[in-house]
């Protein structure tokens, strides 16, 4: 085959466009991190190369020394990035360097705001990657080849970063890929040598692979001759996480975060442990400080990479940790599996299994010491707010553990944090709830709804305030699929407010005589509730007379089994079909409206005041009556009387 060396223009995808015009706005005054960006996509690279050799030990044509170079030429003004890792070839360069092919890249260019700041810090989650390169540079030429194709199959790429970029096949000898910067006149401080050594100790001595560069000359002696400058390896070259704890400093862990993270900030926290057992392996996982932009979207890619014997295997997935803790970072690095097998097999063995469990216990053991800790006093004597800051980011992901992970059901019970009655935050743990209970309450209370602010006014709290009893407010959409799998904690029931009867008579003081007033107030109400269930006919399942309002004259509650208002709401919105379910109306004997109508013959007036009563309970769901106008002139016919 004859390589063509035809010359190929081609345009940037819109959002390529986009991202370089953001990065160079938002990034410039941290513009080194271009060198990070370019020797992680080496190091990957080279990673990528080591393990398909492992099944074919050709793709190393005979040099197997991988590592990364940095050139400086101070004539020319460039800098340049050279790697023997795996390279790519015409088609991966089109689709790696020029487009993005991450899913959610539309998603998140529409939540970018104008505002700097705000779009700094969400770039940031995003990863700017290869282009950062024009963070410095105003013309990258990028020549590349990949492993185990002839030399004349190299690439040539060439951009000045305004929407285009040149294309075109070259001869190249190396495999691996050659990046040189042609940098811009504000850029020039990265043309010394002893600034580029100090950024690459800042962010890659961690780096499995050795980053060389020419040492500088050694000055002639008197009568002899000027030594050559050597090739000298800058960065320490050994995989971070098997050196001993002992040797790394918190930096040393931060920066190797952002490697394997693809971050701009500090990690919230992390865990580095090396386990001996049945199967020998070693973790260094990371809580990230915010979630990335991706963090619900089915497809993400997950963050926890697998070596084996220091080699690379493959990215995450599933099979490492569950999915509910996607968010966590890192690295497994394991003796026990074998190298060359195909993911299906690694997939299968117990030692992957094995690895994937002690994971898991040990993130929420991390967790669990975040939560011991949160509200003391930490460093700085300012209060720790770590584990309130994981929760805000990935409390929703938690929870879906809950559903998902039925061994550690109880234990990621313990970390889930809720809003209640008592506080606003999301900081009230279920144990608080339990150590808080009244005296004769045997029941977790809750009330699920669609936001804060109406669960908080919900009529069905009304005999909880009043007695003093503690309610968890449920606003997310998945607390309704939580709270169906929790169904218990601490040998104490979990049970909504909102449905089924209500029986609080056990709580308190003179519980006795509240339960006999109580009677009698419901068979004096029974007239009421004769004319109202008549009245209503099939709209409700029931009505019925009820203790939990002291305000309201009526609320809606869902039979103990059916499925409730909020979950309805949900699954509409969601489109799905949903069996109409018939609410229960439950009326409160004291109130005004009641009383009246209980008095009324009318049956007009008993029909406008029975549907006024049933509108108003959904209005105070939050959501809307079946007839909204049809309410209001209800209503307005009252207000002349
Ligand atoms: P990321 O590293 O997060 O994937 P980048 O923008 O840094 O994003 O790189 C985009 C892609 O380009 C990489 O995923 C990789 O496929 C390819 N790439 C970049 N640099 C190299 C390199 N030196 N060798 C081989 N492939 C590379
Ligand atoms: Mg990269």
């Amino acid at each position: 085959m004859t390589a063509t060396s035809t010359k190929e223009t081609h345009a940037f995808q819109t959002e390529v466009k986009q991202l370089l015009d953001l990065m160079i706005h938002s990034l410039y005054s941290n513009k080194e991190i271009f060198l990070r960006e370019l020797i992680s996509n080496a190091s990957d690279a080279a990673d990528k190369l080591r393990f398909e050799a492992t099944t074919d030990d050709a793709l190393f044509e005979g040099d197997s020394d991988l590592h990364v170079f940095i050139d400086v030429d101070k004539d020319n003004r460039t800098i340049t990035v050279r790697d023997n890792g795996i390279g790519m070839n015409r088609d991966e360069v089109i689709d790696n360097i020029g487009t993005i092919a991450r899913s959610g890249t539309k998603e998140f260019f529409g939540q970018l705001s104008g505002d700097q700041e705000k779009d700094a810090h969400l770039i940031g989650q995003f990863g700017v990657g290869f282009y950062s390169s024009f963070l410095v540079a105003d013309k990258v030429t990028l020549i590349t080849r990949r492993a185990g194709l002839e030399k004349e199959h190299g690439v040539r790429w060439e951009s000045t970063g305004d929407g285009e970029y040149e294309l075109e096949t070259v001869e190249k000898e190396t495999r691996g890929t050659e990046i040189t910067l042609h940098l811009r006149e504000e850029a020039d401080e990265f043309l010394d040598t002893w600034r580029l050594k100090s950024i690459i100790h800042k962010y890659a001595d961690h780096i499995p692979f050795p980053i060389r560069m020419m040492g500088t000359p050694v000055p002639a002696a008197e009568g002899e001759e000027e030594k050559p400058a050597e090739i000298e390896t800058v960065n320490q070259a050994s995989a971070l996480w098997t050196r001993p704890k002992s040797e790394l400093t918190d930096e040393d862990y931060n920066n190797f975060y952002k490697h394997i993270g693809h971050d701009f900030e500090d990690p919230l926290a992390w865990l580095h442990q090396k386990l001996e057992g049945k199967y020998e392996y070693t973790l260094l996982l990371y809580l990230p400080r915010h979630a990335p932009f991706d963090l619900w979207q089915a497809e993400a890619k997950h963050g926890v990479k697998l070596y084996v014997r220091r080699v690379f295997i493959m990215e995450a997935s599933e099979d490492l940790l569950p999915r509910y803790l996607r968010f966590v970072r890192g690295v497994m690095d394991t003796n026990d599996l074998p190298l060359n097998v195909s993911r299906e097999i690694l997939q299968q063995s117990p030692a992957m299994d094995a690895m994937k469990k002690g994971a898991t216990k040990r993130v929420l053991g991390m967790l669990e010491d975040m939560a011991k800790n949160a509200g003391e006093a930490g460093e700085d004597d300012t209060v720790n707010t770590d584990y309130a800051d994981f929760w805000s980011e990935f409390g929703n992901c938690l929870k879906e553990g809950i559903i998902e992970d039925f061994a550690n059901r109880e234990r990621i019970a313990k970390l889930l944090r809720f809003s209640s009655t008592e506080s606003d935050e999301q900081s009230v743990s279920l144990s608080q709830y339990v150590e808080r209970m009244k005296e004769g309450q045997d029941t977790i209370y809750f009330i699920t709804a669609e936001t804060l602010a109406a669960a908080k006014h919900s009529p069905h709290l009304e005999v909880f305030r009043k007695k003093g009893i503690e309610v968890l407010l449920l606003s997310d959409r998945i607390d309704e699929w939580l709270t169906s799998h929790l169904t218990e904690f601490d040998g104490k029931k979990l049970q909504s407010i909102a449905k089924g009867e209500l029986d609080l008579s056990g709580i308190g003081e003179n519980a006795e005589e509240a339960k006999k007033a109580q009677e009698e107030k419901a068979k004096a109400a029974e007239p009421a509730v004769k004319k109202i269930r008549e009245s209503l006919g099939d709209k409700v399942k029931d009505v019925r007379v009820t203790d939990r309002l002291t305000e309201s004259p009526a609320c809606l509650v869902s039979d103990q089994f059916d499925m409730s208002s909020n979950m309805e709401r949900i699954l509409k919105q969601a489109g799905q079909d949903v069996p109409d379910m018939k609410p229960i109306l439950e009326i409160n004997p004291d109130h005004e409206l009641v009383q009246r109508l209980a008095k009324m013959r009318s049956k007009d007036k008993i029909n406008d005041f029975s549907s006024i009563l049933f509108d108003q309970a959904i209005l105070a769901e939050g959501a809307l009556p079946e007839d909204p106008a049809g309410f209001v002139r209800k209503i307005n016919a009252l207000l002349k009387l």
